[in-house]
Formats: structure tokens, C-alpha cells, sequence
């Protein structure tokens, strides 16, 4: 099992984080999990299920993918699929900064900076075929990192944020193993609750309803503030929404939306100081998703021009890169 305690802080430009080559073999096509990155006493654990093909550096990507993803950066990375919402949500909530300007490195500065820890629940994966939808691993022959182990060994952790599919195969495997991760009441461990009110409780109680998780505690804000205030630890979890391509259901600023929400403590009608909306151009008052002047004539402008943004980059960068960088700064993430 690998230790929670192993170097957490990874610098993937320089050495690219923990990743064995995928395996084939007759059960199966197997890839190995990257590496815990986490800072010092974070509050927020992020997990997600397991990097996609395009994460794990095993996908062939354009020259302006990869620009989008970070900054040209090709090795394995989390979220390493650029049409994955999660990086632009994080970073549109901790800094004014834009993931194409900057490393992964810079990247994971912000995240571990802003006080978040990520992760992966299954640490080896088995899949009947290659490809990247979670729902292809099978829960039977996979491995999983030692998450529950990390949370008793890091008191300031005082929040777990999933996205639904993550925490419905902990919920629903059959794997003892996977459903252990979060296993509560046992002695000297820390307690999980589900809240009761708030923007997410609705669909994280739907999930942690289930049988398996019955035990679960389930409380009200102030209750956990006031059992917080008399010592004791409980750790708040929390489900979201997918922010991979895959959940077309959502537009990106609607995860965006929810994200901040769930994991950064804005609410619906606020926005990060440094925001800028890309409908309006107006900074820290609100965000996409509330912005008044946001039409679908304004959306499907926005696509437009990210598609002819996506041209004029690729042909500078396939025709020998000559001349000036064309610039990015208006492309729109969040639709
Ligand atoms: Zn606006």
C-alpha cells in the first residue's frame, strides 16, 4: 500500500508524478493512479475517481490542446483532458490567473496555496478495455489509495468534495476495500457527516443515502460548528457535480456554479474579488452563470470565437511558430 505520508509535493515539470506505463493483460487494461499532491494543512480534500487517457499523457493531443491544458504541458497530469472543466474552476476561484499562462507546476502551487488536497480513490484501475469513463473499471480488480488513511493523519482536513460518480462507487462497489475509504464510527477515527442544509446537501444525501452508509451522521451547519467548537473532529462530505466532458447535462459555467458552492464557499450571488465575468467583463460582482447579460446569442458568439482562436493557434504552431504567439486572452473557458 502506498503511504499517504510519501512525498506530497511533486514537481511534475521537472519529474513527472508516479505513473507506470498501462498494462495489458487478458483480464483487462490496467493504469496506475498519480501521485497525492497536497500542501501543508489543507482544509479540502478533493478526490476524484482515476486520470482518463488524456490525464495520464496516453492520448494524442493538438499543439493548442496542450496549450490549453497548461501552458503546453504533455506529461501526465490530473485533469489533463483541456475540456475538462475542473482546472478553470479552481483557478477562476483561488487566483485572476488563466491555465494556459500558466505551468502545471504554477497550477498546483495555486491549488495547494488555496489550501486543497487532491487525489484518486482507485490507485491501480482495471478496465475490460481501454478508455476513460469511470464507469468501465471494475471495482473488483482495481486497487485503491489509502484515503481514509490520509484523512486520520491530516487533522486540518476538515472537508471531502467528490463528484457524484466518485462517491457512487464507494457507495454501491461491492469492494470492501473501496467501500472502506470512508467507513465511519470506528474508534479513534474521525467522524463524517452529511449536511443537512446548504447549496449541496440535496445531492450528496441522495448518494450517501444508501444502505451501505447508514451510519453516516447527518447534521445542520451550525450543528457542526458548535460539535467543531467542543473538540471534536468531523469531516464534512460532500458530493458535486462531474466537471468532465463526459457530463454533457451541464454547461461549464454551471458547474463552475456549483463548484464554487461546494468546495469554495461562494455563494450563488457573490464571486471571487478577482473574477472577471467573460459575458461582461465586470470584475468580482458576480459570476458566468448569474450574469445578466448572458444570452445564447452571447454563448453561441463565444464558441465561435473560441473556435477561430483554436485555428489561428494551431496553424502558428503547425507552420513553424514564426512571428508573434497569437494571444489567448479572449478565449472563454467557462462555456
Ligand atoms: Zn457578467
Amino acid at each position: 500500500m502506498q503511504s499517504p505520508k510519501q512525498p506530497t509535493d511533486q514537481t511534475p515539470q521537472q519529474s513527472p508524478p508516479h505513473q507506470s506505463p498501462p498494462r495489458q493483460h487478458n483480464s483487462g487494461w490496467t493504469t496506475e493512479s498519480l501521485s497525492l499532491i497536497a500542501g501543508d494543512a489543507p482544509h479540502t480534500l478533493l478526490l476524484g475517481t482515476h486520470p482518463s487517457t488524456a490525464s495520464l499523457a496516453d492520448k494524442p493531443l493538438t499543439p493548442i490542446q496542450n496549450k490549453l491544458r497548461a501552458n503546453e504541458y504533455s506529461g501526465p497530469m490530473n485533469f489533463g483532458n483541456p475540456n475538462n472543466s475542473f482546472w478553470n474552476i479552481v483557478l477562476s476561484g483561488l487566483t485572476s490567473r488563466v491555465r494556459h499562462e500558466l505551468t502545471y507546476d504554477e497550477i498546483l502551487t495555486v491549488l495547494k496555496e488555496g489550501g486543497f488536497a487532491l487525489w484518486d480513490v482507485v490507485r491501480s484501475a482495471t478496465k475490460a478495455e481501454k478508455g476513460s469513463l469511470d464507469s468501465k473499471i471494475i471495482t473488483a480488480m482495481s486497487q485503491y489509495n489509502p484515503v481514509l488513511q490520509y484523512v486520520e493523519e491530516e487533522p486540518s482536513v476538515q472537508r471531502v468534495v467528490m463528484p457524484k460518480n466518485t462517491a457512487e462507487m464507494l457507495v454501491t462497489s461491492t469492494n470492501k476495500e473501496a467501500r472502506g475509504l470512508l467507513s465511519d464510527k470506528k474508534d479513534g477515527r474521525p467522524g463524517f457527516a452529511v449536511l443537512t442544509d446548504g447549496p449541496v446537501s440535496k445531492a450528496t444525501l441522495e448518494v450517501f443515502r444508501k444502505k451501505a452508509f447508514r451510519n453516516l451522521t447527518t447534521m445542520t451547519r451550525s450543528e457542526l460548528e458548535e460539535t467543531r467548537l467542543q473538540g471534536a473532529r468531523v469531516v464534512e462530505l460532500v458530493v458535486v457535480c462531474s466537471t468532465s466532458p463526459a457530463n454533457a447535462l451541464l454547461r461549464g459555467y454551471e458547474k463552475e456554479k456549483i463548484w464554487f458552492a461546494a468546495a469554495f464557499e461562494i455563494e450563488e450571488d457573490e464571486a471571487p474579488p478577482f473574477y472577471r465575468c467573460a459575458c461582461c467583463g465586470v470584475v468580482g460582482t458576480h459570476i458566468l452563470a448569474t450574469c445578466p447579460a448572458r444570452t445564447s446569442e452571447w454563448r453561441a458568439d463565444a464558441m465561435k470565437r473560441n473556435g477561430e482562436l483554436r485555428k489561428t493557434w494551431n496553424a502558428w504552431a503547425k507552420s513553424g511558430r514564426e512571428g508573434e504567439e497569437p494571444s489567448l486572452d479572449e478565449f472563454v473557458w467557462a462555456i
